[in-house]
Protein backbone atom coordinates (compact mmCIF):
# COMPACT_ATOMS: atom_id res chain seq x y z
CA UNK A 1 0.00 0.00 0.00
CA UNK A 2 1.11 3.60 -0.66
CA UNK A 3 0.07 6.96 0.21
CA UNK A 4 0.81 9.91 2.23
CA UNK A 5 0.94 9.49 5.65
CA UNK A 6 -2.79 10.15 7.23
CA UNK A 7 -4.09 8.83 4.44
CA UNK A 8 -5.48 5.55 6.34
CA UNK A 9 -3.12 2.93 4.94
CA UNK A 10 -3.32 1.24 8.83
CA UNK A 11 -6.98 1.19 8.49
CA UNK A 12 -7.28 -0.27 5.44
CA UNK A 13 -4.54 -2.72 5.62
CA UNK A 14 -6.41 -3.26 9.03
CA UNK A 15 -9.73 -4.04 7.42
CA UNK A 16 -8.77 -5.71 4.67
CA UNK A 17 -6.74 -8.05 6.22
CA UNK A 18 -9.09 -9.09 8.30
CA UNK A 19 -11.93 -9.30 4.84
CA UNK A 20 -9.13 -11.33 3.42
CA UNK A 21 -7.75 -13.53 5.77
CA UNK A 22 -4.40 -12.22 5.03
CA UNK A 23 -1.21 -11.17 7.09
CA UNK A 24 -0.95 -7.57 7.97
CA UNK A 25 2.48 -6.27 7.82
CA UNK A 26 3.71 -2.74 9.07
CA UNK A 27 6.82 -1.74 9.33
CA UNK A 28 5.89 1.56 10.80
CA UNK A 29 4.01 -0.75 14.13
CA UNK A 30 7.75 -2.95 14.06
CA UNK A 31 9.21 0.23 15.08
CA UNK A 32 6.95 1.62 17.25
CA UNK A 33 6.46 -1.96 18.99
CA UNK A 34 10.38 -1.40 19.44
CA UNK A 35 10.27 2.00 20.91
CA UNK A 36 8.05 0.46 23.78
CA UNK A 37 10.62 -1.97 24.88
CA UNK A 38 13.52 -0.07 25.92
CA UNK A 39 16.10 -3.13 26.00
CA UNK A 40 15.69 -1.95 21.90
CA UNK A 41 18.12 0.56 22.79
CA UNK A 42 20.52 -1.59 22.89
CA UNK A 43 20.62 -1.63 19.12
CA UNK A 44 22.29 1.65 17.95
CA UNK A 45 20.84 0.90 14.64
CA UNK A 46 17.19 0.01 16.09
CA UNK A 47 17.71 3.19 18.08
CA UNK A 48 18.87 5.48 15.70
CA UNK A 49 15.88 4.20 13.50
CA UNK A 50 13.50 5.12 16.30
CA UNK A 51 15.15 8.89 16.66
CA UNK A 52 14.08 9.34 12.96
CA UNK A 53 10.75 8.20 12.89
CA UNK A 54 10.08 10.54 16.04
CA UNK A 55 11.44 13.37 13.75
CA UNK A 56 9.35 11.92 10.83
CA UNK A 57 12.41 10.59 8.83
CA UNK A 58 12.64 7.31 6.75
CA UNK A 59 14.36 4.92 8.41
CA UNK A 60 17.57 3.61 6.61
CA UNK A 61 16.65 1.43 3.72
CA UNK A 62 18.98 -1.72 4.51
CA UNK A 63 17.25 -1.28 8.03
CA UNK A 64 13.86 -1.47 7.11
CA UNK A 65 14.53 -4.35 4.64
CA UNK A 66 16.51 -6.16 7.08
CA UNK A 67 13.12 -6.65 9.11
CA UNK A 68 10.98 -7.69 6.33
CA UNK A 69 13.46 -10.44 5.73
CA UNK A 70 13.16 -11.73 8.73
CA UNK A 71 9.32 -11.94 8.88
CA UNK A 72 9.24 -13.94 5.75
CA UNK A 73 6.39 -15.83 7.68
CA UNK A 74 4.04 -13.05 7.15
CA UNK A 75 4.51 -13.57 3.20
CA UNK A 76 3.59 -17.27 3.00
CA UNK A 77 0.06 -16.25 4.81
CA UNK A 78 -2.19 -18.93 3.26
CA UNK A 79 -4.83 -15.74 2.55
CA UNK A 80 -1.53 -13.82 1.35
CA UNK A 81 0.31 -10.59 2.73
CA UNK A 82 -0.52 -7.07 3.36
CA UNK A 83 2.37 -4.55 3.20
CA UNK A 84 1.71 -1.17 4.91
CA UNK A 85 4.38 1.05 4.66
CA UNK A 86 6.80 -0.76 2.98
CA UNK A 87 8.47 -0.22 0.67
CA UNK A 88 8.91 3.36 0.74
CA UNK A 89 11.77 3.92 -1.66
CA UNK A 90 12.73 2.49 -5.06
CA UNK A 91 15.98 0.59 -3.05
CA UNK A 92 13.55 -0.81 -0.94
CA UNK A 93 11.11 -1.73 -3.82
CA UNK A 94 14.34 -3.18 -5.47
CA UNK A 95 15.36 -5.87 -2.73
CA UNK A 96 11.90 -6.44 -2.18
CA UNK A 97 10.98 -7.22 -5.94
CA UNK A 98 14.31 -9.62 -5.39
CA UNK A 99 13.22 -10.89 -2.01
CA UNK A 100 10.21 -12.50 -3.94
CA UNK A 101 11.34 -13.73 -6.83
CA UNK A 102 13.81 -15.86 -4.15
CA UNK A 103 10.68 -17.12 -2.18
CA UNK A 104 8.74 -17.73 -5.68
CA UNK A 105 6.33 -15.52 -4.36
CA UNK A 106 4.44 -11.94 -6.74
CA UNK A 107 2.91 -9.02 -5.71
CA UNK A 108 -0.92 -9.17 -6.75
CA UNK A 109 -1.59 -5.52 -6.60
CA UNK A 110 -0.02 -2.18 -5.26
CA UNK A 111 -2.71 0.27 -3.88
CA UNK A 112 -1.99 4.00 -4.16
CA UNK A 113 -4.42 5.53 -1.84
CA UNK A 114 -4.11 9.70 -2.41
CA UNK A 115 -5.73 12.47 -0.64
CA UNK A 116 -5.69 16.47 -0.86
CA UNK A 117 -2.79 17.65 1.23
CA UNK A 118 -4.93 19.95 3.30
CA UNK A 119 -7.46 16.98 4.29
CA UNK A 120 -4.25 14.96 4.87
CA UNK A 121 -2.65 17.19 7.16
CA UNK A 122 -6.27 17.26 8.99
CA UNK A 123 -6.17 13.63 9.56
CA UNK A 124 -3.00 13.40 10.85
CA UNK A 125 -2.76 16.25 12.98
CA UNK A 126 -6.68 15.23 14.33
CA UNK A 127 -5.55 11.46 15.11
CA UNK A 128 -5.41 9.37 18.50
CA UNK A 129 -4.43 5.94 18.67
CA UNK A 130 -5.31 3.26 21.41
CA UNK A 131 -2.01 1.79 23.05
CA UNK A 132 -3.42 -1.19 23.24
CA UNK A 133 -5.93 -2.37 20.75
CA UNK A 134 -4.34 0.29 17.77
CA UNK A 135 -8.09 1.55 17.11
CA UNK A 136 -7.64 4.72 15.65
CA UNK A 137 -9.86 7.31 16.05
CA UNK A 138 -10.05 11.36 14.96
CA UNK A 139 -10.99 14.26 17.28
CA UNK A 140 -13.23 15.83 14.86
CA UNK A 141 -14.70 13.02 12.39
CA UNK A 142 -14.44 9.59 14.20
CA UNK A 143 -14.29 10.77 18.11
CA UNK A 144 -14.20 8.43 21.50
CA UNK A 145 -17.53 8.60 23.32
CA UNK A 146 -15.31 9.05 26.39
CA UNK A 147 -12.67 11.77 25.47
CA UNK A 148 -9.37 9.94 25.95
CA UNK A 149 -10.37 6.78 26.05
CA UNK A 150 -10.30 3.87 23.88
CA UNK A 151 -14.35 2.77 22.89
CA UNK A 152 -13.45 -0.80 21.70
CA UNK A 153 -11.11 -1.77 24.77
CA UNK A 154 -11.06 1.22 27.85
CA UNK A 155 -7.47 1.97 27.20
CA UNK A 156 -5.81 5.49 26.90
CA UNK A 157 -5.67 7.26 23.68
CA UNK A 158 -2.56 8.54 22.74
CA UNK A 159 -1.06 11.32 19.80
CA UNK A 160 1.69 9.58 17.41
CA UNK A 161 5.12 11.01 18.13
CA UNK A 162 5.25 11.73 14.96
CA UNK A 163 2.35 13.36 14.67
CA UNK A 164 3.00 16.58 16.05
CA UNK A 165 2.93 19.51 13.02
CA UNK A 166 7.21 19.53 12.47
CA UNK A 167 7.48 15.88 11.90
CA UNK A 168 4.24 16.14 9.60
CA UNK A 169 5.76 18.43 7.55
CA UNK A 170 8.88 16.23 7.29
CA UNK A 171 6.78 13.00 6.62
CA UNK A 172 5.01 14.77 3.85
CA UNK A 173 8.81 16.09 2.24
CA UNK A 174 9.85 12.47 2.20
CA UNK A 175 6.74 11.35 1.10
CA UNK A 176 7.18 13.52 -2.32
CA UNK A 177 10.72 13.13 -2.66
CA UNK A 178 11.25 9.59 -2.08
CA UNK A 179 8.38 7.34 -1.86
CA UNK A 180 5.78 9.12 -4.34
CA UNK A 181 8.36 8.06 -7.28
CA UNK A 182 7.27 4.25 -6.71
CA UNK A 183 3.79 5.37 -7.68
CA UNK A 184 4.99 5.37 -11.33
CA UNK A 185 7.66 2.26 -10.92
CA UNK A 186 4.43 0.52 -9.83
CA UNK A 187 2.53 1.70 -12.60
CA UNK A 188 4.90 0.50 -15.45
CA UNK A 189 4.66 -3.01 -13.84
CA UNK A 190 0.52 -3.37 -14.57
CA UNK A 191 -1.06 -3.93 -11.16
CA UNK A 192 -1.15 -0.11 -9.99
CA UNK A 193 -4.38 0.67 -8.61
CA UNK A 194 -4.95 4.39 -7.73
CA UNK A 195 -8.14 4.74 -5.39
CA UNK A 196 -8.99 8.10 -4.04
CA UNK A 197 -9.38 8.28 0.15
CA UNK A 198 -11.40 11.03 0.54
CA UNK A 199 -14.54 8.83 1.26
CA UNK A 200 -15.46 7.44 4.62
CA UNK A 201 -13.26 4.10 5.55
CA UNK A 202 -16.16 1.40 4.92
CA UNK A 203 -16.39 3.55 0.98
CA UNK A 204 -12.73 3.23 0.42
CA UNK A 205 -12.70 -0.35 1.64
CA UNK A 206 -15.70 -1.22 -0.71
CA UNK A 207 -13.96 0.65 -3.47
CA UNK A 208 -10.47 -0.70 -2.61
CA UNK A 209 -12.14 -4.73 -2.95
CA UNK A 210 -13.61 -3.69 -6.32
CA UNK A 211 -10.54 -2.96 -7.66
CA UNK A 212 -8.40 -5.97 -6.64
CA UNK A 213 -11.33 -7.97 -7.97
CA UNK A 214 -11.13 -6.54 -11.38
CA UNK A 215 -7.21 -6.63 -11.18
CA UNK A 216 -7.88 -9.80 -9.94
CA UNK A 217 -10.00 -11.25 -13.51
CA UNK A 218 -8.94 -8.86 -16.22
P1 LIG B 1 4.04 4.65 9.30
O1 LIG B 1 3.35 4.12 10.49
O2 LIG B 1 3.97 3.71 8.13
O3 LIG B 1 3.63 6.06 8.95
O4 LIG B 1 5.61 4.73 9.66
C1 LIG B 1 6.07 5.52 10.73
C2 LIG B 1 7.54 5.81 10.57
O5 LIG B 1 8.30 4.58 10.60
C3 LIG B 1 7.95 6.48 9.26
O6 LIG B 1 7.74 7.87 9.28
C4 LIG B 1 9.43 6.12 9.21
O7 LIG B 1 10.18 6.86 10.14
C5 LIG B 1 9.42 4.67 9.71
N1 LIG B 1 9.18 3.74 8.59
C6 LIG B 1 8.14 2.86 8.49
N2 LIG B 1 8.24 2.16 7.34
C7 LIG B 1 9.35 2.61 6.71
C8 LIG B 1 9.98 2.28 5.47
N3 LIG B 1 9.47 1.34 4.66
N4 LIG B 1 11.11 2.94 5.15
C9 LIG B 1 11.65 3.86 5.95
N5 LIG B 1 11.10 4.24 7.13
C10 LIG B 1 9.96 3.62 7.51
Amino acid sequence: MLGPPGVGKGTQAEMLSQQLHACHLSTGDVFRAAAKHHDCMASPALAQAIELMHQGKLVPDGLVFALVAERTTCLHCSGGFILDGFPRSLQQANDFDALLERLNLQLDAVVSYTLSIEETINRVSGRLTCSKCHTVYHLESKAPATPGICDRCGNALTRRHDDHPEAIRVRLQEYAAITEPLVEHCRQKGNLLNISAASSPAGVLATTLTGLYALAHR
